[in-house]
């Protein structure tokens, strides 16, 4: 094993049994070990902070994994207005947030001038401050739009990069096709784009994770996003296993010799999954954390998996905790709108 992982190490990729292989590495230390030297030659010690506003669980989508699906009829929906939404990020910026991360469902309330309004309305408050996006699938017009009102980056999840796989995750309406060429339009508008993966969803086998490390490899991600696969009750896949934090933290190590520039969080899917899963995430070389500044009041209501934590630590008032948790393992918390660094090293 120790010679893959200094192949990996070396040449950023594996042939694709060799990928197979890493894994399901049992013996991680190793591959943990120079998974941190990869990010420490790039990033030092540094952890970065999100400021997540969740600012929408209205969805037109029905995938078959999210909690917050059109056909869930049992949750309360809510959206947050501009005020709202500008309100959290003063709040973010007063805690020492520098970057805002607006997730929401796709949904159509929202036109492109409320969006682009929005964006704008952050960045004339906060010019040192980035403003992310995450709102799905959109024309690479709208796209477009976003971006000369001032966003800086996009997260869209490619989720599965085998069709047949994706197919088993979401409506007929979707298609990875669709999917991937947003995240080329995202990329050729020039943002810092993220992609990623869920671990551990239904029907997803090694084979098919390779296959997300392939479609990696040619998009060249800025920032990567995994987290495990948590069921939640009120979707058809209720009854399904939940993902492995192992299987997920060794991605992650196998991602961040990948891509070693590349900024990639210790999810709050990891965190939910296991009480020390954010701690066991930086230490297997992710160096983002992306706590909750949404409102109290709604924070339950963004639930798109059952045992999703949005207090304690993932809570962005809480950012001495979490400061101090990051101290605990060698880390630490800074101020900095952590823009991407390609060329670090
Ligand atoms: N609508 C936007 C989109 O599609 O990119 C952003 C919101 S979507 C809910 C954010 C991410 O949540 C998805 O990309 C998916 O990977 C993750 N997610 C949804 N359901 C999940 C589940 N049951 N377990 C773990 N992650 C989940």
């Amino acid at each position: 094993m120790k010679n893959i992982i200094d192949k990996l190490y070396n040449t950023k990729t594996l042939d694709d049994s060799e990928f197979v292989e890493l894994i399901d590495c049992t013996d991680t230390d190793y591959l943990f070990s120079q998974a941190v030297k990869q990010r420490k030659k790039y990033y030092g010690t540094d952890v970065y902070i999100r400021g997540l506003i969740e600012i929408s669980n209205y969805c037109k989508n029905n995938c078959l994994y999210c909690g917050i699906r059109r056909d869930n009829i049992s949750l309360t929906r809510y959206r947050l207005s501009k005020d709202d939404i500008l309100s959290c990020a003063d709040e973010g910026y007063e805690l020492g947030f520098r970057t805002f991360v607006l997730q929401g469902g796709e949904d159509l309330h929202y036109s492109d001038d409320e969006i682009c309004s929005i964006v704008y309305g952050i960045k004339n408050s906060h010019p040192d401050c980035a403003v992310t996006l995450s709102i799905g699938e959109k024309s690479k017009d709208s796209y477009r739009a976003y971006k000369n009102a001032g966003a800086d980056r996009y997260l869209l999840r490619h989720e599965t990069a085998d069709s047949e796989h994706y197919k088993k995750l979401h409506p007929k309406s979707m298609s990875l096709e669709v999917r991937k060429e947003c995240l080329w339009d995202l990329k050729e508008l020039g943002y810092q784009v993220g992609s990623g993966f869920m671990v551990g969803s239904p029907y997803q086998t090694k084979e098919t994770l390779v296959k997300d490390l392939r479609f990696l490899e040619e998009l060249q991600p800025d920032m990567i996003g995994i987290g495990p696969f948590l069921p939640h009750c009120d979707t058809p896949f209720a009854n399904e296993s939940k993902g492995s934090i192992e299987r997920c933290l060794n991605l992650i190590a196998i991602l961040r010799l990948m891509f070693p520039y590349s900024l990639i969080p210790s999810t709050t899917a990891l965190a939910s999954i296991s009480p020390t899963g954010r701690e066991r995430g930086i230490l297997a070389g992710a160096n983002v954390v992306m706590p909750n500044l949404s409102p109290n009041s709604v924070r339950s209501l963004y639930s798109l998996y059952n045992g999703k934590l949005s207090t304690g630590s993932e809570a962005a008032e809480a950012k001495n905790e979490l400061s101090k948790l990051m101290q605990s393992i060698g880390y630490k918390i800074v101020t900095d709108i952590g823009n991407v660094k390609r060329n670090e090293a």
